[in-house]
């Protein structure tokens, strides 16, 4: 199958600037031709685009399309329902334009399989399988009364994390998700704001269990990607060769640093604490739950300023949870863009991301022999962050390994 964007100014990924008058020809999947004077096959569908702005899919390097719930620790349902609702979230983020997203925590091979073969309609999954997490730590949900050694090692409605502890079972628990399906492997490094039992500035998993973790990743030939806030637990998760930092909301220059010279990414998922302080009252969080969201999201915007002044490779992401909530996925967008560039954060959001990933070259690029993740859309997004937020409106085509979820223009 063959399609050609006719007259479209090309964002590429990567460049800040538009190409205009350009043809995007598509062939089984893949962008095969890019340029002024492409040859058109006769059996081509043509898609004139008029001159609008066509870009790569977007990519979310933060979500968690089984967290149908606000609340956590409501994970106790059946998987059935909680993947049906996943099938609804995942639905909702391809009509927004996300063609990839990185699954950091709950998201299995079954759901992978059910998109690639198209029983469900979603993005391309990239999953970390569930989280690992120590005892007390941000992945154990479990309330207070469970008794000792009682875990939650198994699957579980919307469950995001399992405990492990020790260098033997972390290494367990990293190599079990993998075998499972698991693309890297999603830790649990510091405190967390939506928890409750533990406090934001403590750090988790020992020294030696992180160069454990990581170890087993790189065997994989995959990476470990780390929750973490504070610099104390940037550091100790940097130190010890994780390859993403997840949030990082309360970093500083000297961790911005360490990060920069490591080559490490910084994933901000602003949206997330922004909404929860917006709906506080709604979803009923304590006090100290509270307290928690607000401070990491009064620093939020600071910790992405803090880390382009040092140079950080920042990627995009949104971490939201919750049926509802998921729909301001794009606000990220109009956040970030009180501290930066629209374009720049664009660029994290398609190519950029794809590197954090791992997967350059093959997302997040109009460049020949990528796949073909394709939008056209009404307006700039290279100026405008507001492009996006409008729930799907302004996409014109949505494309995927070049087939349409959405094209407008089709009589
Ligand atoms: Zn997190
Ligand atoms: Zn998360």
């Amino acid at each position: 199958m063959t399609t050609a964007f006719l007259n479209a100014r090309v964002f590429d990924g990567r460049n800040p600037t538009l190409r205009d008058g350009l043809v995007v020809l598509v062939r089984d999947g893949i962008i095969a031709e890019i340029g002024e004077d492409v040859a058109i096959p006769d059996d081509a569908e043509r898609v004139d685009c008029g001159g609008r702005v066509l870009t790569p899919g977007l990519i979310d390097g933060h979500v968690h399309v089984v967290a149908n719930s606000v609340d956590l620790t409501a994970g106790v349902q059946w998987p059935s329902f909680v993947f049906a609702q996943a099938g609804h979230i995942m639905r909702g983020m391809l009509d927004r334009g996300f063609t990839t997203v990185r699954d950091a925590g709950g998201a299995d091979a079954g759901l992978v399989r059910a998109v690639e073969e198209g029983w469900l309609k979603g993005p391309r999954l990239v999953i970390s399988g569930l989280a690992l997490s120590q005892t007390g730590g941000h992945g154990d949900m479990r309330t207070i009364y469970r008794a000792p050694g009682e875990a939650t090692h198994d699957r579980v409605g919307s469950m995001i994390g399992r405990i492990c502890n020790g260098v033997a079972e972390v290494r367990e628990a990293a190599r079990d998700e993998m075998r499972k399906g698991a693309k890297l492997v999603k830790i649990m490094a510091s405190g967390g704001a939506a928890s409750v039992t533990d406090p934001i500035g403590n750090t988790q998993f020992s020294g030696e269990e992180l160069r454990a973790i990581v170890e087993e990743a790189v065997a994989w030939n995959t990476y470990v990607m780390a929750h973490a806030y504070t610099p104390r637990a940037i550091t100790a998760a940097i130190e010890a060769g994780c390859h993403t930092i997840e949030h990082g909301n309360l970093i500083d220059e000297a961790t911005a640093k360490l990060m920069a010279e490591k080559g490490a990414w910084l994933c901000p998922t602003l949206v997330a604490s922004d909404i929860l302080t917006k709906f506080a009252d709604k979803y009923g969080f304590s006090d100290t739950s509270m307290k928690k969201i607000a401070f990491v999201c009064e620093r939020g915007l600071e910790s992405l300023q803090i880390a382009r002044a040092a140079n950080v490779n920042v990627g995009f992401g949104t971490d939201l949870l919750g049926l509802e909530l998921h729909e301001y996925q794009c606000n990220e967008f109009t956040i970030r863009a009180k501290v930066e560039d629209p374009v720049d954060t664009l660029i994290s959001a398609t190519s950029r991301n794809a590197e954090m990933m791992c997967m350059a070259g093959e997302i997040g690029e109009i460049v020949v022999g990528a796949r073909a993740d394709i939008l056209v859309v009404d307006g700039d997004p290279t100026t405008d962050p507001e492009v996006f937020t409008r729930h799907g409106e302004t996409l014109k085509v949505i494309m995927k390994d070049g087939a349409f979820h959405k094209n407008d223009f089709a009589a």
